[in-house]
């Protein structure tokens, strides 16, 4: 391709920062302006017209998906083959690195990384060793302080948990969960970072080999960079690579999950001759989609301020429709889809949004109700599946005897007589000897440390591991997979079950079959072995694996999981008080800001059409709420949306009754939904939600001036107004 094609399609600022001398660059814009365009377009211009190779780039994307994307748009426009380019997630390339220099970075060649189930089981281990009680100390939080420090790039020596017994605790249990996961050889992903980390601060000599070929570095969607990401790529550069960055700090939405918007500040700081560029042009949405959208992103404060504006028409109104309940909701979406498939419309063109996973169930159903294909993107997704991970887990255990998070998973799994006081000896024993959970077992065989029949019960596990392991070493991966669901014990436990879960659960067990026989080991990762890289694809590639391009189905996804991407039609649903935003972001300033972030993220995913929806009273989370419509809804002009009104009339779902559910539930409690209330302490508000009844009674207020509340009617002491 030559250069005029290169920047054909481009406008004048996009121009200007692909083909910008070799330097450092700040692409800042809002949502749909070309960012990625640009990205792509640069690589290309730098292997094309500075004579880069390819070798001296590496490029950081947000998702697997948005890395394959790039890597087939660079293809296209350079024609040249790039399998074996850098580009991939910040924990796809740390991954890569840590392939390369597991000695450096102290791992086991075989090391295994773990996922966040994986890594709560382990973090619940630890704490029953510790005779720690998981009420005083939730596993979550343990979890989120581990990961929390580990972003941070803060080990246990570093942290001075200062006089807090709290925090000497939580300490203490990172201490002796990091130990384990050495002993085991397993990292979990925060650790991938970290150690990606540690390999530049502690072997100058491998960060100087990959400083003096990285020349170029660019980072996609660098708003959500956490510190470590950015503490990496700052060292990768040294002083003499050219960095690019583009990103929109109107769509930071990992807040929540330890990235910083101010690294783009830092990186004006640490790069003071980086120009800043900003494209202004939105070639994504239609006008009326885009102003709201803007209106809407408006009402944040500090941000950095962007103008932008399309050439587009103002095309449809963004449509709203208020629903009776979550099923109403669903219907409504599903036969907006219908109608749009019936007229030619491809499936795959629409996308449904939500803020909670939780919602995904009733759209799924309805979906299904119509005969609609659909897929959930970034859902529960097949390699997360219950009985994919059993296998899985025995796999990981004839490549790597010391996994101890598989060897939790699968030592009674099929049940095999091991029980929990036993498992108990052998966690409290590994601990206090410094031993791997195999270690351990093989030691109490040896020493007798176990009663005769609790002996007998490991002993049969572990020869069934050296078993499984010695049958498979001369097969191929596929074979691998069908043994070991066969010997293990899992397929005939799974068959014998009952039920239509059960039998999902054997198919998806023949088609892990499938998955490793199709499974194509990567160039890069040659080196480490077929079945080594079978299971690290998939721990790093869960969740995005599944998106099939090939089928027409409509896509469900978080709202978070849609950054980056666009769809001509999409709904988003759910919009209401509580829900979106979330209560604990009403509860919490910098939060909310952050959920209109991501309102904005969703609106502006929109090509075409826009829906926008919400349930007055929706049942979730196992419980009824009366809800208002999100604030974010009243932000959007007037003249931007119209408001939905069925011309037929929609025949009322079972549950509640249209009218009823507008005015006039009364329930035990003694209040009505939508009636005014006050209270001695909270001022004047709206009930929003009944449960139970008698003393046990409680109503949801929704207070003008403190937020929403639950208050048990009994004590509340609450007037009607
Ligand atoms: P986001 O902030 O959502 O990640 P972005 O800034 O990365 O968005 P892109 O995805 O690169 O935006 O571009 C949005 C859409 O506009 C894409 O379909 C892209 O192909 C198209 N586009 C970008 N620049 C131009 C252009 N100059 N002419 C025509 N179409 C363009
Ligand atoms: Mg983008």
């Amino acid at each position: 391709m030559d250069v005029s094609s290169l920047l054909d399609g481009l406008n004048d600022k996009q121009r200007e920062a692909v083909s910008a001398p070799q330097s450092s660059m700040l692409v800042l814009a809002g949502a749909g302006s070309g960012k990625t365009r640009v990205l792509t377009h640069r690589i290309a211009w730098l292997m094309q017209e500075e004579q880069q190779s390819p070798y001296s780039i590496i490029a950081v994307t947000f998702t697997n998906k948005a890395a394959a994307e790039m890597r087939e748009r660079v293809e296209k426009v350079s024609g040249s083959n790039m399998s074996r380019m850098w580009i991939g997630t910040f924990h796809g390339l740390a991954h890569r690195l840590l392939r390369t220099h597991y000695q450096d970075v102290n791992l086991p060649q075989t090391f295994q990384i773990i996922d966040s189930d994986d890594q709560l089981r382990l973090i619940k281990r630890i704490l029953k060793s510790l005779h720690l009680d998981e009420k005083q100390y939730p596993p979550r939080q343990a979890q989120g302080y581990i990961n929390g420090k580990k972003d941070q790039g803060l080990r246990p020596k570093h942290i001075d948990a200062g006089g807090f017994p709290i925090e000497q605790t939580l300490l203490q249990i990172y201490q002796v969960y990091q130990e384990s996961c050495d002993r085991a050889g397993l990292v979990d992903f925060a650790e991938i970072l970290l150690r990606a980390h540690e390999l530049w601060l502690n072997k100058p000599h491998v960060l100087k080999h990959y400083q003096d070929r990285f020349k170029n570095i660019l980072v996609d969607e660098f708003q959500d960079t956490n510190a470590i990401q950015y503490a990496w790529i700052r060292m990768l550069a040294g002083d003499n690579a050219n960095v690019m960055i583009v990103g929109d700090d109107d769509q930071s939405i990992y807040g929540w999950r330890g990235a910083q918007v101010e690294n783009l500040h830092k990186f004006l700081e640490d790069f003071p001759k980086a120009e800043t560029i900003r494209l202004e042009q939105n070639y994504r949405s239609t006008g009326h989609i885009l102003k709201a959208s803007n209106a809407v992103i408006a009402n944040n404060p500090e941000r950095l301020g962007k103008k932008l504006w399309t050439e587009d028409k103002d095309g449809e109104q963004i449509s709203i429709y208020c629903a009776f309940n979550e099923m109403d909701e669903a219907r409504f979406i599903v036969g907006r889809i219908n109608d749009w498939h019936d007229m030619g419309g491809d499936l795959s063109k629409c996308a449904i949004l939500y803020r909670s996973n939780a919602q995904s169930r009733v759209l799924e159903e309805a979906l299904l109700h119509k005969g609609l294909a659909y897929r959930i993107y970034g859902g529960l997704r097949f390699f997360d599946r219950q009985e994919i991970k059993d296998a899985m887990s025995y796999m990981r255990l004839i490549n790597n005897k010391d996994d101890d998070a598989a060897f939790e998973r699968v030592v009674n799994t099929p049940p095999r007589g091991i029980g929990g006081r036993t498992l108990d000896i052998l966690r409290s024993t590994a601990r206090q000897q410094e031993l791997t959970l195999w270690q351990t077992c093989v030691r109490a065989i040896e020493e007798k440390l176990l009663s005769g029949r609790a002996a007998n019960a490991v002993n049969g596990f572990l020869d069934l591991i050296v078993e499984m392991q010695q049958d498979t070493a001369e097969m191929s991966l596929h074979n691998t997979t069908d043994h070991v669901i066969r010997v293990s014990g899992l397929k005939v436990m799974y068959e014998t079950e009952k039920g239509e879960k059960a039998r999902s659960r054997v198919e998806n067990l023949d088609e892990l079959v499938t998955a490793a026989r199709t499974f194509i080991l990567p160039e890069e990762s040659e080196d480490m072995g077929e079945l080594n890289a079978f299971l690290s694809h998939a721990a790093l590639e869960a969740g995005e694996g599944q998106a099939d391009a090939f089928t027409d189905a409509v896509q469900l996804m978080t709202l978070h999981s849609a950054k980056g991407l666009e769809f001509p039609v999409v709904f988003m649903s759910g919009v209401e008080e509580g829900l979106f935003p979330s209560q604990m972001a009403m509860d919490e300033g910098d939060r909310l800001d952050e959920e209109r972030r991501l309102c904005y993220v969703g609106m502006t995913r929109a090509m075409e059409k826009l829906y926008i929806t919400y349930a007055e009273t929706r049942r979730i989370y196992g419980r009824e709420n009366f809800a208002s419509p999100s604030r974010f809804i009243k932000e959007i002009p007037t003249e931007h949306a119209e408001e939905i009104r069925l011309k037929t009339q929609v025949k009322a779902p079972a549950r509640v009754k249209p009218a009823m559910a507008r005015t006039t539930v009364v329930n035990d409690s003694g209040f009505k939904l939508g009636q005014g209330v006050k209270h001695p302490k909270f001022g004047e508000g709206k009930v929003t939600g009944t449960e139970g009844s008698g003393a046990q009674g409680r109503v949801q207020v929704n207070f003008a001036d403190v937020g929403s509340k639950w208050l048990v009617v009994a004590y509340a002491k609450l007037e009607t107004c």
